[in-house]
């Protein structure tokens, strides 16, 4: 009989590949979405039809546990969140809210309605935030330094709480940054690929920015925060897949997933706006606006234990992600 799978967040960059892998893999998935007036999605236009859709949202522990009974799920991957650090700055009750007490009703619906079900937690390197280390290991101490790597803290930590008080199979997922054509517009790499997809086609409406602006000023240029910040990139394709090892292995763990190398949103730049022959420099404002109140550190994501434990490693270049994204932008907005 076909597996059975629940994604929590459906409609997020992650919940749509993973999604289509899981589909692939001849599951029966159900994708909960949270209740909006407008009911397109643009991440799961292409999974209408094929994926059963329910209605759940993370604030309210019923419509969790009301699906998760229902569908009697094998697997359960806990995707949504407020996923958007610079916002938690804003918004930290509610970042407390859904990113770290939304897994809490997560784990605690599986336990008491469906308890042999296996868990996936998406937890994020920024429970490392500030950490004085070369690269994060599953051993690294925490250091959040914002409401939203916090709140992935706790609930990282409830994982194993839960793992460990009741036996259940609750894995946490240390993913460093990953991207793609389907990434949110208010996260830098998408944000650089879409002006340049904007720019480049002399786009007449841009979308808007976090700030609620025109992503083009009326001097045609994009403007981001901190320049020299450092990142470890990869490919959310080749994320989801160890999202779904993990909950193949024999034994419940959580895995650091990343590239182990890092670059600077520069280096972003120069890569996205040279693959269509622009100087960056020309279209790039810093603007202080959007420097966050603490910056986290750079750090690489040494994905050894899960190289070596699920034979996950990543395939795609820094260079090769960003031209693709520019490639789908260009498309998007010509
Ligand atoms: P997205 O930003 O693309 O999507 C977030 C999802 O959460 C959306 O589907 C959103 O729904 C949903 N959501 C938000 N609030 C609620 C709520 N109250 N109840 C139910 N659903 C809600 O996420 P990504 O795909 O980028 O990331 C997936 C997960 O991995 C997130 O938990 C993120 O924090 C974490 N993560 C991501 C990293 C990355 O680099 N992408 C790195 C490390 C961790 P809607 O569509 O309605 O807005």
């Amino acid at each position: 009989m076909a597996k059975k799978a629940l994604i929590i967040g459906v409609s997020s960059q992650d919940g749509s590949y993973l999604a289509d892998l899981l589909l692939e893999k001849k599951y029966k998935v159900i994708g909960s979405i949270r209740r909006s007036t407008t009911t397109y999605r643009e991440n799961i236009g292409h999974l209408l039809g094929k994926i059963q859709i329910e209605v759940a949202d993370l604030t309210d522990f019923e419509s969790i546990a009301c699906i998760i009974n229902q569908h009697q799920p094998d697997e359960i991957y806990n995707i949504a969140a407020q996923s958007v650090p610079a916002d938690s700055w804003n918004h930290p009750y509610y970042t407390g809210e859904v990113t770290g007490l939304g897994p809490v009703r997560v784990l605690e619906a599986v336990r008491h309605f469906a308890p042999n079900a296996r868990v996936y937690q998406a937890t994020s390197r920024e429970i490392f935030g500030n950490i004085a280390a070369e690269s994060a290991t599953e051993k690294t101490p925490f250091d959040a330094n914002n409401p939203y790597g916090i709140a992935k803290a706790y609930a990282h930590m409830m994982v194993r709480c839960y793992r460990e008080s009741y036996g259940m199979f609750a894995c946490g997922g240390i993913l460093f940054n990953h991207e793609s054509p389907r990434r949110g517009l208010h996260f830098v790499t998408r944000k650089i690929t879409a002006a340049v997809g904007c720019i480049k086609n002399k786009h007449k409406r841009p979308p808007l920015d976090e700030l609620g602006r025109p992503l083009i000023d009326k001097k045609g240029k994009v403007h981001l925060g901190f320049l020299d910040a450092q990142r470890d990139w990869g490919y959310a394709k080749e994320y989801v897949e160890a999202m779904w090892l993990m909950l193949q292995n024999k034994k419940p763990k959580d895995y650091v997933i990343g590239t182990n190398e890092t670059h600077t949103i520069r280096e972003l730049c120069e890569i996205a706006f040279s693959h269509v022959g622009l100087d960056w420099k020309d279209y790039v404002v810093s603007d202080t606006k959007l420097i966050r109140p603490t910056e986290i550190k750079e750090l690489k994501g040494d994905y050894s234990l899960a190289n070596k434990e699920l034979g996950w490693k990543p395939r795609t270049s820094f260079k090769k992600l960003i031209e693709l994204m520019v490639d789908e932008d260009l498309k998007r907005f010509g």
